[in-house]
């Protein structure tokens, strides 16, 4: 049977976001093990199960896709790591929509904008972005072309006041 979640999704391109470097010199990586493949000092978590139990399990981004593409049933590895990045991206993809258009209102440049407006512009993009539902989230995922992801996330902030 061939399935949509086959399909490899492109990766959604960030101006302002920084995907963590996990090989510069400077990058920390937590104190955790993963709790399938043993990895001391993951550097990043890729999930968390039971986490507000006494024994939180922790698992490395690696061992997370392989849970994803099994749970999914996706065919490849590489098409489930696509789905999967696009459940974090499509909420940077949001928050970077409304910062470009409050500098757009301002006109400002993005190194004008204070470290206290980034981040109330972006805790109000995650309120907004997580009010949606999740049958709204999942359709914007799955949408192969970021310019018409674009187009319908621009919609959902219309009306929304920004200054
Ligand atoms: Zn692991």
């Amino acid at each position: 049977m061939k399935s949509y979640k086959n399909i490899v999704l492109p990766e959604i391109k960030l101006k302002y976001f920084k995907r963590p470097d996990i090989n510069a010199p400077d990058f920390s990586r937590t104190n955790y093990i993963c709790a399938k493949c043993l990895m001391i000092d993951i550097p990043t978590v890729g999930s968390v199960y039971d986490g507000y139990s006494d024994n939180p399990k922790y698992f490395c981004e690696d061992c997370a896709i392989d849970a994803y593409m099994k749970d999914y049933d996706f065919k490849t590895r590489e098409a489930a790591a696509s789905w999967r990045r696009r459940f974090f991206d499509v909420g940077y993809l949001f928050n970077e929509l409304i910062i470009e258009r409050y500098l757009q209102e301002k006109g400002i440049v993005f190194n004008q904008l204070s470290n206290e407006k980034w981040e109330q512009l972006s805790n109000m993009s995650r309120d907004i972005y997580n009010s949606l539902s999740k049958k709204k989230k999942s359709i914007l995922e799955s949408i192969p072309e970021q310019s018409t992801i674009e187009g319908e996330l621009k919609k959902v902030f219309k009306k929304v006041k920004l200054m």
